[in-house]
C-alpha cells in the first residue's frame, strides 16, 4: 500500500511517500481497517521533528496521520462491535502509533473505533476523531455546563470550529472566539456569537471585564486568557500547562480497559519544570487551569456523533481536500503552515 511516513525525526525533508505492506492482520480486540480518508493534524509534525521524543519515543519508520474514516476489512479475535465492510472512525491509540493513517490501511483496538456517522461523508468524518473529541474533552476538564459563557483562542483552526461548535449544542450563552478577519463569517455560521480579529485587536483588552466562565486556548495563550475569565473560572490549554494529572487523565482507558501507567519521574519533573509559572499565574488569579492532553475513546466519538446526526456539529474541509495518498506532501504543507482553515483531509478511495 502507499503510504507517508518518516524514518528519522527532523524537519519537512524527511517525510516520504513509500510502499509499504498492508498490515498482516487484525490486531487482537482491534480491526484492519481499509482507509477512505484520513487528516492531518499538528501532532504530525510536532512528533516528527523530534519534539516529544523524551515523553514518547518512536521505533522508525513512523506512517503520519492519527484519524480516519473508512471500512472494517478484517475482524480480530475478540473484537464484536462490528463486521467486515461496516463503516467507521477512529483516532488510533498508542499501542500501534507507527502504523498511522496516512495510508490505504491501519489497525486500531476496538476501543478507539466508532460507527462513521451517517450523515457525513467519509471525508467529512476523517475530520472528527482528534480535533472534534479534543474539543469535547476541553470543555469537560475545564468544568463546562450549560448557560457558561466561553472563549476560544483560534476559533478557526481544527479544533477550535468544533468547540465552537460543541459549545453551543451544550448550552452556552455566549461563545466568542478569535480569527483573523477573512474567517469571522465562517465561525460566525457556526455559532460564534463574537469573534475578535486577533491581528487587528487584542481579545484581552476586549473583555478586561472577565465575563467568562472558562476558556480554551489553542493558540499558547493563557496569560491573557487568565485576563478574561471571571474568578473561580478555568482555562483548559491543549498547547502549553501540561502537569502530571493532564498525563494521567490522558492515560484513563475508560470502562472495561486498563489505565496506561504513570508518568516516571523524569517525565514528571519535566511537565512541573516547564509550566509551574503558568499554574502560578492562574492561582494569583483565582482560576483553575488544566493542560489536556487527548485521551482517545469511541465513547467520546459515539456522543459526538449524535451531534453530527441531529444536524449540530459539521466538519470544516471545504477546498481541503486532496486526492490519493500520494497528494499527502500537498496537503501536509498546508498543515504545517498553520493557516488552514478547519481541517485537512486526503481522500484515499
Ligand atoms: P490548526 O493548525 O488547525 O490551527 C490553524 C488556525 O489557527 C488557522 O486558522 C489560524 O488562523 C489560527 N490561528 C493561528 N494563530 C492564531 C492566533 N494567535 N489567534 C487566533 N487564531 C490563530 O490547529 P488545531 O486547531 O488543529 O490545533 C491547535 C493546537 O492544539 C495545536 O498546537 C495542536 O498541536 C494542539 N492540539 C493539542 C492536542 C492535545 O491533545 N494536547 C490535541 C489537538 C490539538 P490564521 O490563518 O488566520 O492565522
Amino acid at each position: 500500500m502507499r503510504a507517508y511516513l518518516y524514518r528519522s525525526y527532523g524537519g519537512p525533508d524527511v517525510m516520504q511517500l513509500a510502499t509499504v505492506p498492508v498490515p498482516s492482520a487484525a490486531p487482537k480486540s482491534g480491526y484492519l481497517i481499509k482507509i477512505h480518508a484520513f487528516s492531518f493534524n499538528p501532532i504530525d509534525f510536532k512528533r516528527r521533528s523530534g519534539a516529544l521524543k523524551a515523553l514518547r519515543p518512536d521505533t522508525f519508520p513512523v506512517i503520519l496521520g492519527y484519524d480516519a474514516s473508512g471500512t472494517v476489512e478484517a475482524v480480530g479475535e475478540g473484537a464484536s462491535k462490528f463486521k467486515v465492510g461496516d463503516e467507521v472512525y477512529l483516532r488510533i491509540g498508542q499501542e500501534f502509533s507507527q502504523q498511522g493513517t496516512a495510508a490505504e490501511y491501519t489497525i486500531a483496538l476496538e476501543k478507539y473505533v466508532a460507527a462513521k456517522p451517517s450523515n457525513m461523508s467519509h471525508e467529512e468524518a476523517a475530520a472528527v476523531p482528534l480535533a472534534a473529541v479534543t474539543a469535547l474533552q476541553m470543555l469537560r476538564r475545564a468544568g463546562f455546563k450549560a448557560g457558561d459563557k466561553v472563549f476560544i483562542s483560534g476559533g478557526a483552526g481544527g479544533v477550535g470550529t468544533y468547540a465552537i461548535q460543541i459549545a453551543k449544542a451544550l448550552g452556552a450563552s455566549l461563545v466568542a472566539t478569535s480569527a483573523s478577519s477573512a474567517k469571522i463569517p465562517l465561525l460566525q455560521s457556526l455559532g460564534a456569537d463574537e469573534v475578535v480579529d486577533y491581528k487587528t485587536t487584542k481579545f484581552a483588552e476586549v473583555y478586561k471585564d472577565r465575563r467568562f466562565d472558562i476558556a480554551l486556548d489553542m493558540t499558547a495563550e493563557c496569560l491573557d486568557l487568565f485576563k478574561v475569565v471571571k474568578p473561580g473560572g478555568s482555562v483548559a490549554s491543549v498547547v502549553i500547562a501540561f502537569s502530571k494529572e493532564s498525563w494521567t487523565e490522558a492515560g484513563k482507558q475508560g470502562p472495561g480497559c486498563e489505565d496506561l501507567p504513570s508518568p516516571g519521574l523524569f517525565v514528571r519533573l519535566f511537565l512541573w519544570l516547564s509550566s509551574r509559572s503558568l499554574y502560578n499565574a492562574a492561582s494569583s488569579a483565582s482560576l483553575s487551569l488544566y493542560g489536556v492532553l487527548l485521551q482517545p475513546n469511541a465513547l467520546d466519538l459515539e456522543e459526538l456523533t449524535k451531534l453530527v446526526e441531529t444536524g449540530k456539529l459539521r466538519s470544516i474541509i471545504k477546498d481541503q481536500v486532496f486526492t490519493g495518498v500520494d497528494a499527502s506532501p500537498e496537503a501536509f504543507k498546508l498543515c504545517e503552515s498553520g493557516r488552514a482553515t478547519g481541517k485537512i483531509i486526503v481522500k484515499v478511495v
